[in-house]
């Protein structure tokens, strides 16, 4: 699987440079002419040698025109072809040819460069419908097809996988999805029968949802992925900013699973399962606001799921797809070395969205009494009816010390609004555990305010870890079994 470099740089020292401190990560280079400011022998030469010097073997010309996604505006279509067959030259093994686009002179100069021909098509707005003839045609004449388009739904995601399969009698193809529910096959070309993934580096990305080359490969192992790669991922919307596929991956690799996590994005959870079937998934996590949703989809899911009706985690087994909840055990985890699952313990609870259900049911089950405080008091109420438990308005006076344990699972003080406080007026007494559930940043400012007072804290990053870990479990024993 080749990684490509798109030089995305205003200067041209920069695109130098980019190549040189990146060249551990790729396998090829792009050279967008338009993104070029000197658009001459010169410029091209000077990537060519340090390519060369990279021992990049692969390097693509492309001169991108607006329509296409790119920056190339100022000359005339004939004007801007004759450019591209000027500079072709030794060193350029690839040249970036437009679908309908005739250049006689750019293909004849190609020829007898041996330069091959990319034969590119750019959807920024969708799927195109039946692209397997486009696909086929310009195989069929030598070329390499590249299809890049922007799916908008797991719908669009569904098209573009059929795409795929109907031209997997094709090896040598580029097809990509841009855009969150594109990013799996930039993450992971393999599912869409691509040969190549595009990366860049910088504000500038070559086209939405590129990542830079160490991502592709410290992260996703781009370029050790085969058929044989076995899949695994997280379903979510939006679900790009899961810290997930960081854990998950160097957990496969360091015990020398050929497995690969990925982030999908998905509005369609039933749609979503077509897609797992197709793609061969193993497993996945499940974040917002997919919880509930999920349950209906699959073939059975454990007790915990049935009371706390969430489920985070799903794997493939030869009895279907089973669902369970690992943030029940992961919560409870960091708390184990704590004296507060002793029993006759007080809990309060901040917060009654999807996360406080599972944290309710576990302090429940542990033992602890519990009472709920909640910015939409109705929630509050629901959600403590439903467990038989007890819960306060938030306006009302809270003694400090009377709760031994306070868990805060709303999303307030979350990135990016980091200054806000769930409970500003609680004064803590210091003897409190105070545990957050918010993971970026580590430290909210409410679990600041605990810890200057001298409270016992446990970041969103133990239960985080925690419930990776469980999850991990079973990812890897699914790994190991072959499901039809
Ligand atoms: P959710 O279902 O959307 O619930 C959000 C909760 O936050 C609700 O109680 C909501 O109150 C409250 N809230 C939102 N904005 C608020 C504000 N400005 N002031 C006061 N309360 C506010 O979300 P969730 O799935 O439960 O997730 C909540 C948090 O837990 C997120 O930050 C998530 O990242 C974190 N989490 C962490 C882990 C982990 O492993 N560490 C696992 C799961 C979730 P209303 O009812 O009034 O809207």
């Amino acid at each position: 699987m080749l990684r490509c470099l798109t030089l995305t740089s205003d200067s041209d020292t920069k695109k130098l440079r980019n190549i040189r401190d990146n060249s551990q990560w790729i396998d090829a280079v792009e050279i967008r002419l338009d993104l070029c400011s000197h658009k001459n022998e010169g410029c091209v030469a000077s990537i060519l040698e340090v390519a060369r010097e990279a021992s990049l073997s692969v390097v693509i010309l492309s001169f991108r025109r607006e329509e296409d996604g790119g920056k190339q505006t100022a000359l005339s279509e004939a004007e801007r072809l004759h450019l591209l067959e000027q500079l072709l030259c030794p060193g350029i093994s690839h040249v970036d040819l437009e679908w309908g686009v005739t250049a006689p002179g750019v293909e004849k100069r190609a020829a007898e460069l041996g330069i091959r021909v990319i034969r590119s098509l750019h959807d920024f707005k969708g799927v195109p419908h039946s692209m397997k003839e486009m696909i086929e045609e310009s195989a069929a004449a030598g070329e390499i097809p590249k299809m890049a388009c922007y799916p908008n739904s797991s719908r669009d995601v569904l098209e573009l996988l059929q795409m795929a399969d109907e031209t997997s009698h094709i090896r040598d193809k580029i097809v990509l999805g841009m855009g969150a529910f594109g990013f799996f096959s930039r993450v992971a070309p393999q599912l869409c029968g691509s040969i190549l993934s595009f990366c860049s580096v910088g504000e500038r990305t070559g086209a939405p949802g590129q990542t830079s080359p160490q991502e592709l490969e410290e992260v996703y192992r781009v370029s050790k992925q085969n058929s044989r790669s076995v899949y695994f991922g997280i379903i979510g919307n939006p679900v790009l900013h899961s810290k997930s596929p960081q854990l998950h991956n160097p957990w496969f690799a360091e015990v020398r699973m050929d497995a690969i996590y990925v982030p999908f994005q998905v509005d369609d959870v039933g749609l979503f399962m077509r897609i797992a079937k197709q793609l061969g998934v193993r497993g996945f996590s499940v974040t917002v606001p997919h919880k509930q949703k999920i349950i209906q989809h699959i073939d059975r899911v454990e007790d915990a799921v049935k009371r706390i009706g969430s489920c985070n985690t799903v794997i493939r087994t030869s009895e279907g797809w089973i669902g369970s909840n690992t943030d029940y055990e992961g919560f409870l985890t960091p708390l184990k070395g704590t004296d507060v699952l002793s029993g006759g313990k007080h809990a309060l609870v901040i917060g009654a969205g999807g996360v406080a259900r599972t944290v309710v049911y576990a302090l429940v089950q542990a033992g602890l009494s519990v009472s709920i405080v909640n910015r939409t008091d109705e929630k509050a109420a629901g959600l403590a009816a439903e467990f038989g438990v007890t819960r306060q308005s938030i306006h009302s006076q809270i003694t400090p010390g009377k709760f031994q344990l306070i868990v805060q699972t709303t999303s307030a003080g979350m990135e990016p609004n980091t200054e806000t406080d769930p409970l500003p007026a609680y004064q803590f007494k210091g003897s409190e555990i105070v545990y957050e559930l918010i993971y970026a940043p580590e430290r909210t400012r409410f679990l600041q305010r605990a810890e200057d007072a001298g409270c016992q804290t446990i970041s969103g990053r133990e239960m985080l870890h925690a419930q990776a870990q469980l999850q991990f479990q079973q990812f890897s024993s699914a790994y190991n079994l072959e499901v039809e």
